[in-house]
């Protein structure tokens, strides 16, 4: 067979060669040690969290050395291209803090290394499609659909491998005259790899996360330019990685069902291959098991989620990589307050098997996140939050700043801060009685209504707003003794007899009429902020409740 006259038959619009290529795409000029790493995904218009755990991989690997980090859009698939999607890919991302040096922007390119959408590309891999099929390993095939599916039917029927090998691959060695005359026909072909891979044989291949692992060879001829002459992934992929000097990439380990395929193409182009980092999916226990966190089933797969539930793009991160590193979190608790740029991420710490989301450690992870803001930070964050989801409540923070800080930095700062926040959704609930708007009473008393009536009033006539917290607590102590409540909480457990309850219970009194809730913060601090006529009010409002 010809195969130089082969290929002029398929692709005489093809001037170009690969040394054109490698031209227009010179080496980086990179410092040494530099990682090139790239985000590639589909444009869909879903950004699966998956995606994000990914993403962070190949940001921190080219951002710790000083490399490239860019975006290339694989549309190769046009049922699956949304519009806008590359713009909602850029904004998921930038909402994380991801930034790309390099790579699709929403209405065209910045870098050298372009065009980054795939669908523009076509030009380049049939370039290197050409010289495939000039160099005898790759041909086109004419098969139609029902002839590939009677071979998947015998094939299931005898329990083979499905696929076009042995004696299925029918075009694989047809000679030309064959070929011409489906040309002529009009007939549509697809280009095939010409494998000389045996499933016998096993190889060695050094994964940088998984280590060394045994694959085996393979010995299907798969796609590579489907019938309208765009590439399949795992053309396009080798081409554009090539091209664009990729040297990690960081992809789902169910890639590595076709890595065989891949050492073999870039062989085959005279390529040098990446580094491959084959990261564990995100596994999710749905008490039937494990089972991939699921588009379909789970909100919690989509990158929106979080920020729509209001998770600081930060805790996410955090929790992000406290499943991709597994020193990260013995890193952290050495390195509270570093920015988590400065953790040394490597792909050989990344975890080898499957990793369990878990909202319990996320949301941990997210209260020390916010623990340990400042109340101005908060105040911030949850205001650009609520501004999306409740404007309403956003312009009331924004009202009062102050006011509003002061809340936020009841427990803040020092060794062991409050960690009432898990998003900035849960603000509104947690600060909602400082507000007379949003005040109502959560919580009620069992106690005699004289009794607690007695104790606000006693509370009311001795308490001044200049009190510090000694006084303050010395009067409440007071006042309750006066109405039968014993002051010293030891003796009151020691024998509670003669006693109608303790200092607890008037406490308790006093922070339902002014929170209405049983359970507040630092109630001195609370009154404090809520200032004496408001406290007044509340306590005055709520002895008519009872
Ligand atoms: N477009 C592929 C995907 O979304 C990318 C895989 C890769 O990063 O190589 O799965």
């Amino acid at each position: 067979m010809d195969t130089n006259y082969l290929a002029e038959l398929l692709f005489p619009h093809i001037k170009t060669v690969p040394e054109d290529m490698e031209a227009l795409y010179p080496p980086r000029n990179l410092p040494e040690g530099a990682k090139v790493t790239r985000f590639a995904p589909s444009p869909t218009g879903f950004m699966h969290l998956g995606n994000l755990y990914g993403a962070l991989a190949d940001e921190r690997m080219a951002h710790l050395s000083e490399g490239v980090f860019y975006l290339r859009i694989e549309d190769t698939d046009d049922k699956r291209t949304v519009e806008n999607g590359v713009a909602l890919i850029i904004n998921a991302l930038e909402k994380f803090d991801l930034h790309f040096d390099e790579g699709a922007t929403a209405d065209g390119d910045n870098g050298a290394y372009g065009p980054y959408r795939q669908s523009e590309r076509k030009n380049i891999y049939q370039t290197y499609a050409k010289y495939l099929v000039q160099q005898g390993t790759a041909y086109p095939c004419f098969c139609t659909e029902e002839e590939l599916a009677a071979n998947r039917a015998e094939q299931e029927a005898l329990k083979l491998t499905p696929g076009y090998y042995g004696k299925w691959a029918v075009w694989r060695d047809a000679d030309i005259e064959k070929v011409q005359a489906a040309l002529n026909e009009g007939k549509p072909f697809v280009l095939r790899f010409r494998s000389e891979g045996s499933c016998e044989n096993k190889l060695k291949f050094t994964d940088m996360i998984k280590g060394v692992i045994d694959v085996t060879e393979n010995d299907i001829d798969h796609v590579l330019l489907k019938s309208d002459g765009i590439p399949t992934y795992h053309f396009a992929h080798a081409v554009d990685d090539h091209l664009m000097h990729t040297t990690h990439v960081v992809r789902d380990e169910s890639w590595l069902s076709t890595l065989p395929f891949h050492i073999q193409l870039f062989k085959a182009l005279g390529f040098k291959m990446p580094k491959y980092c084959h990261t564990a999916q995100v596994l999710k226990n749905d008490g039937n098991g494990k089972r991939k966190l699921s588009k379909r089933k789970d909100p919690e797969a989509a990158l929106t989620y979080y920020h729509e539930q209001g998770y600081p793009a930060n805790a996410v991160k955090e929790y992000l990589l406290t499943l991709l590193n597994s020193n990260f979190e013995e890193w952290r608790m050495a390195n509270p307050a570093l920015p988590l740029e400065e953790f040394p991420f490597t792909p050989k710490k990344m975890s080898i098997s499957g990793c369990l989301f878990s909202f319990e450690k996320l949301n941990d992870v997210s209260k020390n996140v916010i623990s340990a803001l400042t109340a101005s930070e908060v105040v911030d964050a949850v205001v650009a939050w609520a501004k999306e989801y409740d404007p309403e409540f956003a312009s009331t923070l924004e009202e009062d700043r102050a006011y509003a800080e002061s809340i936020f930095a009841i427990g803040r700062g020092g060794s062991k801060p409050r960690k009432d926040l898990t998003t900035w959704a849960d603000a509104k609930p947690y600060v909602s009685f400082f507000y007379d708007k949003y005040f109502e009473y959560t919580d009620t008393l069992s106690a005699c209504p004289d009794d607690v009536k007695a104790v606000l009033d006693g509370f009311l006539s001795v308490w001044q707003e200049s009190d510090d917290q000694t006084a303050w607590f010395d009067k409440i102590k007071a006042v309750g003794e006066k109405c039968g409540y014993c002051p010293n909480m030891k003796e009151y457990k020691k024998d509670p007899s003669g006693w109608k309850g303790s200092v607890g219970d008037v406490s308790a009194f006093l922070r339902v009429a002014v929170t209405g809730r049983m359970v507040s913060p630092d109630l001195y601090t609370v009154m404090t902020i809520l200032g004496a006529e408001k406290v007044a009010a509340r306590i005055n409002a709520f002895k008519e409740t009872l």
